[in-house]
């Protein structure tokens, strides 16, 4: 029997003290890839007392697509792409360029796979289901994040004023109601809230009540520069001891007799006890030597970074605008605006036309928050699973794990994801469960 033998694959490491190495309290641990989720895997694991050595190909961490995100740690928001309703508004949106989810079917196999196992997740069944595990991730990660902070005192220009998710329009909004119900059951404190107190929430939406149809606010979400954080992280990381190499392009896992045995790079072979993968939308490109098909694709989407000019007409809470799917998160004494999602393979180049879109809706939406000839455009990579849940946990090589697939999320599973690894590494029990976040699930 192979190393899957029937058995779910997350519950069969941490049945005891260190259940990898017994009797060994500290590993030596590879993590590839230093995104917000290499880096807080690497804080956890050496935390542990475990010897961290993090790799990646660019010249600091969270250069890709931990760069400039949306900024929203948006626990109480963890709904998945993948619902019943998503199918007819895609193809609604096929032939319009600054369409919020933009399918372009090319000769990609993988996207083909993908974007089949995306449909069968577009039931509400799944939709429960998906959304159930997103949110535990999400809402155990905001907790570690918050502990993170008060352990380290790290500033990342972060927010802790909330989301507010505004509606214009009736339809969309009776529709997200359901959603409530199940954040509820979840543990998320969502509030219902009318357009007057929408704008009591943010004033700088005074100009818009009138379109404004309602809002759900979620009070405990937050907001924060995910490269800020990383690049601190990293520095706290190496005060803890971890080893950093960058410029390191790993090329492909070396294997060994039914383990790993080192990865190949550009700078010669590495080795260690332990192999976690937090690649990002690359994991799959590398997991394909070893016959592992994990399926994660990118998912391109762009942000633009306005330097903010009257304090009061730019937003102060975080939100999500529901009729073009666009974030919005105050950075400080910058706006950082997000949103589209199109499928275009790993080219991850500034299209004027999408970038322009996401500027175009949040100057309408904030007329005089800045200096639109300032704004900065930016275009990154989602690693994005069809269910929406992320990939943690065991493989089936017993010393090889993964961290990757956050999705439209990375930022605000970082933390959760990075400890509830380190958890798994370590032979401890997981504080949340990992039901339906394992490789496994996919067959
Ligand atoms: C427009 C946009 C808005 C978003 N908004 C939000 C938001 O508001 N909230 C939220 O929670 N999430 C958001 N996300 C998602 C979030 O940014 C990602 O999920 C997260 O950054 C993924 O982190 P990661 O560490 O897995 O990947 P990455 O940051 O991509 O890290 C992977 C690392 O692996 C390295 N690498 C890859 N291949 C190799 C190789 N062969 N050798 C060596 N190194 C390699 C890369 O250099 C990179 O540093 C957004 C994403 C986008 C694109």
């Amino acid at each position: 029997m192979g190393p899957w033998a029937g058995e779910k694959l997350s519950q069969n490491l941490y049945s005891g003290p260190n259940a990898i190495f017994p009797g060994i309290e500290s590993v030596k641990v590879l993590v590839l890839g230093a995104g917000v989720v290499g880096v807080a895997t690497a804080y956890y694991l050496a935390r542990a007392g475990h010897e961290v050595t993090v790799v990646d190909r660019q010249p600091g961490p969270a250069v890709e697509t931990s760069f400039a995100n949306g900024g929203q740690i948006s626990a109480n928001h963890a709904t998945p792409w993948a619902t019943p309703k998503t199918p007819w508004k895609a193809l609604k949106w096929l032939w319009r360029k600054d369409a919020p989810l933009l399918f372009r079917m090319r000769a990609d196999p993988a996207l083909w796979r993908w974007t089949l196992r995306f449909l069968a997740n577009c039931t509400s069944h799944r939709l429960l289901l998906n959304t159930e595990r997103a949110v535990r991730v999400a809402v155990y990660s905001r907790a570690q994040l918050v502990e993170l902070r008060a352990a380290t005192g790290i500033q990342y220009d972060q927010l802790t004023s909330g989301i507010l998710h505004i509606f214009r329009n009736e339809l969309e909004y009776r529709q997200a109601l359901p959603q409530v119900e199940v954040m509820d059951r979840a543990g998320c404190r969502r509030v219902l809230v009318n357009a007057g107190e929408c704008v009591d929430i943010e004033p700088a939406l005074a100009h818009v009540r009138p379109h404004l149809i309602g809002g759900i606010f979620s009070p405990d979400d937050e907001s924060g520069d995910a490269h800020a954080f990383t690049v601190e992280l990293a520095r706290i990381c190496a005060d803890l001891g971890v080893t950093f190499r960058y410029g390191t392009t790993v090329q492909r896992i070396v294997l060994g007799d039914g383990r790993l045995d080192g990865v190949e790079t550009d700078a010669g072979r590495l080795t260690a006890d332990i192999y976690v993968l937090t690649l990002g939308s690359y994991a799959p490109l590398i997991l394909k030597s070893l016959g592992l098909k994990v399926p994660v694709y990118p998912a391109k989407g762009y942000s633009v970074t306005i330097p903010v000019g009257d304090d009061d007409q730019a937003p102060s809470v975080s939100l999500i605008d529901d009729e073009f799917k666009i974030v919005y998160s105050r950075l400080n004494d910058r706006l950082r605006v997000a949103g589209t999602a199109e499928f275009t393979g790993y080219d991850d180049s500034v299209t004027e036309v999408r970038a322009r879109f996401v500027l175009d809706k949040a100057m309408e939406l904030f007329p005089n928050c800045g200096d639109r000839s300032k704004a900065e455009f930016w275009a990154g990579l989602r690693p994005s699973t069809p269910d929406g849940v992320p990939v943690i946990g065991a493989t089936p090589y017993p010393n090889l794990f993964l961290n990757t697939g956050h999705g439209t999320l990375g930022w605000t599973m970082a933390c959760g994801a990075g400890h509830l690894l380190a958890d798994v590494i370590g032979g401890r029990a997981p504080e949340i469960s990992l039901d339906g976040l394992g490789m496994d699930r996919f067959g």
